[in-house]
This record gives C-alpha cells, structure tokens and sequence, in this order.
C-alpha cells in the first residue's frame, strides 16, 4: 500500500431513505489522476465531502497517507486540498488577501505565507491579478483562485468536484490543462459528469451510477468499452441481414434504416476488410463505415445491467 494516497473502505451514506452512496471502496495512487464519472444525482459530491471530512459516512472509512479521517482528522486534512463543488470564495477580497487567508486556514507556517501564494498564483496563471477583487474576475479566473486555494499548501491530495461546470469552452480548455499540470505534483481526484474530461484529463476513471462504483478501469479500457465491437455501415443498395451476418466474425445485425446497419462482431475479429471486400464485390455501394461509439448513457446501461465492479 506504499503507493496509494487516499484509501476509501465500503464508505456509505444515506440522506433519510436516500442511499445517496452504496458500500463505494477505492484507492488512489500516488501521482495518479483519477477521475469521478457520474450523471447528476449519482453521489459524486457526497462521496468527495466525505473523503475530505466535510461530511460524516453512515459507514465505512477514509484513510489518507495512512491517517484515518475520524481518529486524526487535523492530520488527515492537513495533506487534502479540496475544491468543492461551490466555490468557497470571499468575492469582496483581492486575490492576494483571499490566498492568503486560505494560507493561514491551512496552517502554512507565518515565514512562508508569501512564498506559498506566489507559488499558487504561479502555477494557476494568476500572478498579474494579484490586486484585483475576486468579483470582478471572469468564471473562469475565479475557478483558478479555487484551484490556488486548494494547492496553497502543497497537499498530497487535491480533490476538485466539478471544476469546469458554468465555464466557457475556452475557460473550460485551460482549467482542463491547469488540473493536467497539477496532476503532475499531486495526486488529484476530479469529479466530472462529462466524459471527455474524464479521457482528456486522467489517468484512471472510476464511474459511479446511482451511488455504486459500477467501472474501475483504465482510460483505455474505458475506451475499449466505448469502441466496443460494432461498426456503423451504409449501403445505397443495401444487402440483406442474412448477407452481411454470411461475413465472418460478424455476430449481429441491427436494421437502423433503409441504409444503415448496426454490425456486432465476435471478439477478437474485425470484420471491416471483409465488409468493404464483399461490398466492393456485390455492388452494395458501401459509403459509411465505422466505429459505432456509445455513449456515456449506454456504458452506464451496459455496466449497470452487468453489475461488473
Ligand atoms: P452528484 O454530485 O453526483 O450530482 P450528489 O452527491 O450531490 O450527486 O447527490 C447524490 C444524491 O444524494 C442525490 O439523490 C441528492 O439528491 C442526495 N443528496 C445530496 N446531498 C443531500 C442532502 N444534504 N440532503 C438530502 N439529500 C441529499
């Protein structure tokens, strides 16, 4: 266990009949950025208030760098930096005055409070706004003083929940690359309901669906299981079902329309040579043909019917 940071053991909470989150156990790794993946209501921000003790499991337990987060609290919040999913941010102040604040709340000692914030400022691309007040600050530079705010003490963990939600796109780019480079120095988890962020941000993912972590898996396998075995094809003269399932490795053929075809394939086979070969051959007029995505909404029917953990 030498390698994992934060440990989270069968953690549990209900809100009156609500399992907001059900027996959810993970560990994050040194160094890695792990992502939180769910649609709205799944338990995200629940299960990030109770890894950085703003709120109490029903059961279970939360160790971070072996220190557990009821028995030694103090310790273990001290190596957490969070960015919860409002912003804890005093508009009325100046960047400097609100870092350091936020330096002082984290317990970094007097001689290096002003050491500590340039270095945020630095990293979050906000040294040239040092004296300007919060509220006059774009979206998107007052998630950076969000971010600032959760580094400022150069925390093990950073734990960010929703951190581009109410962004512009451009906004949303550079707080993407910002999380990129923290994840460099830290070990982050971010909690996002949009998964690209997940598969352009990190290195491992974890999905939770109606408060249970039904996938754990790489980006890769998670990319795997998007790509799926299935491949859109359109025919002008489209041949039969019994036709294309004649080509081998082809498993399943759904009629989308006159045109298109949803093709399933067995394991280990890709039967797109074969699809263009025999077009080609019997005059078809293949003019589509590609990998069928799913989307987010059918991994979560996928994993959710499958129970896979
Ligand atoms: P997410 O962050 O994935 O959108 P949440 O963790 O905020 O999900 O919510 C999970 C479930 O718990 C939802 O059904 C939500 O309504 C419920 N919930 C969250 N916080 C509270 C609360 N303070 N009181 C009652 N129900 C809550």
């Amino acid at each position: 266990m030498i390698n994992s940071t934060l440990h989270a053991r069968e953690l549990s909470r209900n809100f009156g009949n609500n399992i907001a989150v059900n027996d959810v156990s993970f560990s994050l790794q040194k160094g890695e950025v792990l992502g939180f993946l769910g649609p709205n209501g799944a338990g995200k921000s629940t299960t990030m208030r109770m890894l950085t003790g703003n709120l109490a499991p029903s059961n279970g337990s939360v160790k971070i760098c072996g220190h557990d987060m009821v028995d030694n609290p103090k310790k273990a919040k001290e190596m957490i930096g969070y960015l919860p999913e409002m912003r804890p941010l005093y508009k009325e102040l100046t960047v400097d005055e609100f870092l350091t604040i936020a330096a002082r709340f984290h317990k970094v000692q007097s001689s290096k409070i002003m050491r500590s914030v340039e270095n945020a400022k630095d990293k979050c691309g906000l040294s040239h706004m040092s004296k300007r007040l919060i509220e006059n600050l774009s979206n998107g530079y007052q998630q950076r003083v969000g971010i600032a705010q959760a580094i400022i003490h150069n925390p093990e963990i950073v734990i960010l929940d929703e951190p581009t939600v109410g962004l512009d796109p451009i906004q949303i780019r550079e707080i993407r690359n910002l999380i990129k480079e923290i994840g460099k120095k830290h070990s982050v988890i971010l909690s996002t309901h949009i998964l690209p962020e997940v598969e352009m941000v990190c290195d491992r993912v974890q999905i939770i669906n109606e408060g249970n972590l039904v996938f754990n898996g790489s980006i890769e396998d998670l990319k795997k299981q998007r790509r799926g075995n299935k491949l859109l094809v359109g025919f002008t003269k489209a041949p039969t079902k019994k036709e294309l399932l004649a080509i081998d490795g082809v498993s399943q053929v759904d009629k989308i329309d006159k045109t298109m075809f949803r093709i399933h394939f067995k394991e280990k086979y890709l039967p797109a040579e074969e699809i263009v070969i025999t077009s080609t051959k019997k005059k078809w007029g293949l003019f589509h043909i590609a990998p069928d995505i799913t989307s987010l909404e059918d991994i979560f029917v996928q994993l959710t019917q499958k129970e896979k953990v």
